[in-house]
């Protein structure tokens, strides 16, 4: 186990973001609803400047969802790793994550430098 690391804060801090991240997808799905609903309306959305709008709403909104699903997944795998002692290891070079930027987002899985690397490839 990383020293750095209180498991019982880490945890904590953990389930606070998922609070968040839960309160969003509710709030996403909710809108999504209401835009599938407003759509059933317009039936020519493609000559109608209103039904162009909610499309783009649409899109927006499960843009949105996927990344809250995304980091949600992120946190379930991060609380395994505080269980297993894993936590604050990168999951690419094995060194350990600095503290700030496990700070900045508790859920990741790979130091910056080893996700710049990965954005690049
Ligand atoms: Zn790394």
């Amino acid at each position: 186990m990383n020293d750095l690391f209180d498991a019982a804060l880490t945890r904590r801090r953990l389930a606070d973001r998922r609070l968040v991240v839960q309160t969003r997808l509710v709030e996403i799905d909710s809108r999504l609803s209401a835009v599938r609903s407003a759509r059933s309306e317009w039936t020519d959305e493609e000559h109608d400047p209103e039904g162009f709008t909610l499309t783009h709403e649409w899109s927006h909104a499960e843009g949105l969802r996927e990344e809250y699903e995304f980091e949600s997944d992120e946190l379930d795998h991060a609380e395994a790793r505080v269980l297993a002692g894993t936590f604050g290891v990168c999951e690419r070079c094995g060194r350990p994550i600095p503290v700030e930027q496990l700070e900045r987002r508790p859920a990741r899985r790979e130091c910056v430098s080893c996700a710049d690397r990965g954005l690049r490839r």
